[in-house]
């Protein structure tokens, strides 16, 4: 496969962009790769580069393209509304009826505010908590992705796992203080530091973590952290910038019969175009300005573009409820034949999935920590991203991302993935069998 442009396109980015990239997966390293590619346009499942090559899309942007690429009711509809003016500094109608639309899917949110990104969303609302709670600390796990801002990159999964380094400079000492991370899963620890740790403001969780690599939530344990978060009276944000309207309607949060103080929204409401999202309880809602003291601002909040695709996508979903259907059951036959061919080629590797999200972990032993991530074997991992890219397939450039599955995946684009699989494991167990000599 000819990747001549993107080399040539890398070359110059290294000399105007750090690394080349404005987000650091994008820059391929993790997976051994010289450069990335440069996409050129994106079309339904597929994604096309620089140089004319066709690639099936495995990443939707992260999330946000679970109707695949220019849906046309979508583009119909922002290309409608990019003739009214793009930006106005002012309200309007339609930001309205993005927060009611959401709050009919979410019950949990009684108010709504938009941002401009997950990061601003997930800043905004443990700002939120300590004003709510009048407490400093905060408590999240380790390997859950906020965003980027300074208190939520402690130990912040993905972006930061790929590069060995687990925290971020430029992080002030008093803020890693104020930030207790805590093992995913360890319910024990929490309970521990909840009853001995009086100053702490909120829980802030991924109720499905897909940051590193996607881990299976158990139900108990989510209940369990909502019980002890509302006897000790600290606020329970979930963070489903990723689950929201992908796991369901009502995300993991409906799921799971599970309601937090405040959810943090993102990718899927804004339907491919820039957008965050947070919001809850009425009380707490109400302390952000100009209501209350809580300052939260920003110049394309509640952009009309991406609010109108995001409407656009919500309606589309909530109209459609068979899409959920569809998306989860190509999945799970999907990770069915995947498994079939793990078990063919003696690989050691396990799926990781829910819903249509799902990771491939090179670990013979299920993968339900981060410590079990992070030992996954990254040698096999980049032996698979190489061969999907050379068969046409494009999957995360790191093996503590998810892959995400479109209602526009068609069986061809299965097919192509399972070849491209199979190919890799032939590779992967060529490679044991050789080692064993
Ligand atoms: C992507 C993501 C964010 C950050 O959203 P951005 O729009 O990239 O700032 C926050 N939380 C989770 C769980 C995410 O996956």
């Amino acid at each position: 496969m000819n990747t001549n442009n993107s080399k040539i396109i890398y070359e110059k980015a290294k000399k105007a962009i750090p690394g080349g990239v404005n987000s650091p997966v994008r820059a391929f390293q993790s997976v051994d790769k010289e450069y990335p590619i440069f996409i050129k346009s994106g079309n339904g499942s597929k994604l096309y580069d620089e140089d004319g090559n066709e690639y099936v899309d495995m990443i939707g942007s992260w999330g946000p393209m679970i109707l695949g690429h220019n849906y046309p009711q979508v583009l119909e509809i922002v290309k409608k509304e990019l003739e009214n003016g793009t930006s106005f500094g002012l309200p309007t109608k339609k930001e309205v009826e993005l927060a009611e639309l959401v709050k009919s899917c979410f019950p949990s949110i009684e108010k709504l505010r938009l941002t401009t990104s997950g990061t601003e969303a997930a800043m905004a609302s443990v700002r939120l908590a300590r004003a709510f709670t009048g407490k400093n600390k905060i408590v999240k796990f380790e390997g859950c992705y906020h965003g980027h801002s300074d208190s939520l990159l402690v130990k912040a999964g993905s972006g930061l796992l790929t590069f060995v380094h687990q925290d971020s400079n430029g992080i002030t000492e008093g803020v890693v203080k104020d930030t207790i991370t805590l093992p995913f899963g360890d319910f024990e620890k929490l309970k521990e530091t909840l009853e001995s740790e009086k100053d702490i403001a909120c829980v802030i969780i991924e109720p499905i973590p897909a940051n590193m690599g996607l881990i299976e939530t158990k139900k108990e344990y989510l209940e369990k952290i909502r019980e002890i978060t509302k006897k000790e009276k600290v606020v329970l944000i979930f963070d489903e910038v990723i689950s929201g309207f992908r796991i369901s309607l009502g995300g993991a949060q409906e799921v799971f019969g599970i309601t937090p103080d405040l959810t943090v929204l993102g990718k899927i409401i804004g339907g491919g175009y820039p957008v965050g999202g947070f919001g809850g309880k009425k009380e707490i809602m109400d302390l952000i300005s100009p209501v209350g003291n809580v300052y939260h601002a920003g110049t394309l909040s509640g952009n009309p573009i991406s609010v109108a695709a995001g409407i656009e996508t919500i309606s589309i979903l909530k109209k459609n409820t068979e899409i959920y259907e569809n998306i989860n059951t190509k999945t799970e036959n999907l990770i069915n034949q995947i498994n079939e061919l793990i078990k063919k080629y003696s690989i050691p590797a396990s799926v990781n999935h829910f819903g249509s999200l799902f990771t491939i972990f090179f670990s013979k032993e299920k993968v339900d920590t981060l410590e079990k991530a992070i030992s996954s074997n990254d040698e096999f991992y980049s032996i698979y991203f190489d061969t999907m890219l050379e068969n046409g397939i494009i999957v995360p450039p790191s093996k503590y991302e998810a892959h995400f599955i479109s209602y526009v995946h068609n069986n061809e684009d299965m097919e192509k993935f399972l070849t491209g699989t199979e190919k890799t494991f032939e590779k992967i167990s060529e490679k044991i069998k050789n080692e064993e000599k």
